[in-house]
């Protein structure tokens, strides 16, 4: 670590959290460690942006709180790499620090929760405070500000994939070591899974799609994200996964990871997931959301119902 990034360092640590300054100069330090990706950072785009919402008030459905994003200068060339949408990791809530894309899902989550109870929480927050009722709803993210507010709800189940240890095993109440081609849980088993972009990772997404089609009971919802262009009719295969060992069929994409810092993303997907999902037994709709009182614009969120 040079001098400057210490100093960098230094200064981020003694700046308020989540606060604009601190990501300023958390994003100075990284690009000064990395000086090829200021251009892709440091550019009109992201100026204009970082002014456009860094005021904008709105309300977290996740954490129910009334706050203002932080806008974290993405970097705009990996952004366009990865055909995912400039906004759509950043304009995290001030307060749970929740993504857009994040706040896409939980919006999802509990619409379609009232549909099925009838009762509208405003929030993930209020959803935990009232509980689920019984309701069994397996989330494939641990780290989440959405699984951060359920993990007390008994039928909240969350899972990781850590492939050095024994799938199935039971890490913590409620928390299990789960590989999606081979979901260690009955047939039936939950009402909703979550899942927030992990299918591109999963290098035999089919095979997981199965199972989750499996542990859903009838009338089920499968909300999730991935990164998705609906102009394409198939995916984008990045990696050749036609044999034991993976071929890269690019430079490898990385996608950060709270677990490993980087995780491989085997595709982008096309308008060929929702057939697969469809030729699996489930209903389909793809959502663009836009909704400015939630900060949550072009959002996309996919909801798959088991059929009976
Ligand atoms: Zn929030």
């Amino acid at each position: 670590m040079t001098i400057k990034d210490s100093l960098l360092a230094v200064l981020m640590y003694a700046l308020p959290m989540n606060s604009n300054r601190r990501m300023i100069v958390r994003m100075l330090k990284q690009v000064s460690r990395s000086p090829a990706t200021a251009v892709a950072r440091i550019n009109y785009v992201n100026i204009s942006n970082f002014l456009r919402f860094t005021k904008h008030v709105f309300h977290c459905p996740i954490c129910g709180q009334q706050t203002t994003p932080i806008y974290d200068f993405p970097n705009l060339a990996v952004r366009r790499e990865h055909k995912i949408g400039v906004l759509r990791e950043t304009l995290q809530c001030r307060k749970c620090f929740a993504s857009m894309r994040q706040r896409s899902l939980a919006l999802k989550l509990l619409e379609h929760l009232y549909e099925r109870t009838t009762v509208r929480h405003e929030s993930i927050a209020a959803l935990a405070a009232a509980g689920l009722g019984g309701i069994r709803l397996l989330d494939t993210d641990n780290f989440s500000a959405i699984s951060n507010l359920l993990r007390k709800d008994p039928s909240y189940i969350r899972c990781s994939y850590l492939p050095d240890r024994n799938w199935g095993t039971e890490i913590e109440p409620n928390y299990y070591n789960i590989n999606l081609e081979q979901i260690d849980f009955h047939d039936a088993s939950f009402d909703i899974v979550l899942t927030s972009d992990v299918m591109e990772h999963v290098r035999d997404s089919d095979a997981a799609h199965a199972e989750i089609q499996r542990v859903l009971v009838s009338g089920g919802a499968y909300i999730f994200n991935v990164p998705y262009d609906e102009r394409l009719e198939h995916d984008i295969q990045l990696v050749d996964t036609s044999t034991a060992e993976d071929v890269y069929l690019c430079e490898p994409q990385y996608h950060g990871d709270p677990l490993t810092g980087g995780v491989l993303a085997y595709r982008v997907f096309g308008r060929d997931l929702i057939s697969k999902l469809s030729n699996l037994g489930f209903r389909v709709d793809f959502n663009r959301l836009e909704q400015e009182e939630f900060l949550v614009t072009d959002g996309d969120v996919f909801i798959a119902i088991k059929k009976d």
